[in-house]
């Protein structure tokens, strides 16, 4: 685990002499007194390459996804924006990098740009205006979704087709909230091979990040290093005339003003 400095990163376990472990999830365990350690670390100058980067939080013990949180991807979808958040899971399997190949086990995978919550304190039956304390920062992710598994099968499974793997890429980094100027407002794009797909801003989730993390912590306890999918803006493949998918080749650049981008090259990945 890296901390990222105004000059480069530093390795969190060799420069605190051992007394945060490598392991981010368990950085996460202690996230107030990691907070306060990283606030004197030294600007460092190790410098990096984007292939080297993991996810933030590798191995998150719960991952929740939102669908349709922005109402434009709701009407696109042809359905009404729920009256409560409508939750899934993404199997913690799915999680990866910001730069790893999307492998497409069909020719039906779409895309969906998301701003993926990251917590850091533990969260049960916590109010909206307490929430912000629970979260550890922001990442990018992508919410890749094989909609004929997800959604035209006997029964939908949302958690199913969106969990193949590397289907929840996140990164580049953590950014913590106070270092984002205004944390529910922030440009959010989709862009493959250079076209622009989707483009929106944070300010129009319908069930907002405090208001989320208040829900779902009236009935989960939310532990340090769980990842919350907060939704897409519209502007996905299969709500598009003509409909399309991810083919081998394309180019997937997901990014979040203040946060970053994650970059996914389209690979085939069909048996
Ligand atoms: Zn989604």
């Amino acid at each position: 685990m890296a901390l990222v400095t105004l000059d480069g990163l530093v390795d969190v376990e060799s420069a605190s002499l051992g007394l945060f472990d490598s392991n981010p999830n368990r950085v996460f365990e202690r996230w107030d007194e990691f907070r306060e350690w990283a606030a004197g670390v030294a600007p460092g100058g190790q410098q990096f390459s984007d292939q080297s980067l993991g996810a933030p939080s590798p191995c998150p013990r719960q991952v929740f996804a939102i669908g349709l949180n922005y109402a434009d991807h709701a009407a696109e979808s042809g359905v009404a924006v729920p009256l409560d958040p409508l939750t899934f899971t993404k199997f913690p399997s799915s999680i990866t990098g910001p730069n790893q190949s999307l492998r497409l086990p069909s020719g039906n995978v779409d895309w969906e740009a998301e701003l993926v919550v990251v917590i850091g304190r533990s969260a049960k039956d916590v109010r909206a205006a307490d929430a912000w304390s629970h979260v550890a920062g922001f990442t990018v992710g992508q919410d890749f979704s094989e909609r004929v598994v997800q959604m035209q099968g006997s029964a939908p499974q949302f958690s199913l087709g969106k969990s193949f793997p590397g289907f929840g890429p996140t990164g580049p980094a953590l950014v913590t909230v106070d270092e984002l100027p205004d944390p529910g407002n922030l440009k959010i794009e989709c862009v493959i091979n250079g076209e622009i797909m989707q483009s929106s801003s944070t300010s129009n989730l319908v069930f907002s990040v405090p208001e989320l993390i208040s829900r779902l912590s009236a009935v989960c306890e939310l532990l340090p290093g769980d990842l919350i999918f907060s939704g897409t803006p519209g502007g996905v493949g299969v709500s598009r005339k003509p409909m399309r998918y991810l083919i081998p080749g394309d180019q997937v650049v997901t990014s979040i003003e203040g946060i970053g981008e994650i970059r996914q090259v389209c690979v085939d990945g069909q048996r």
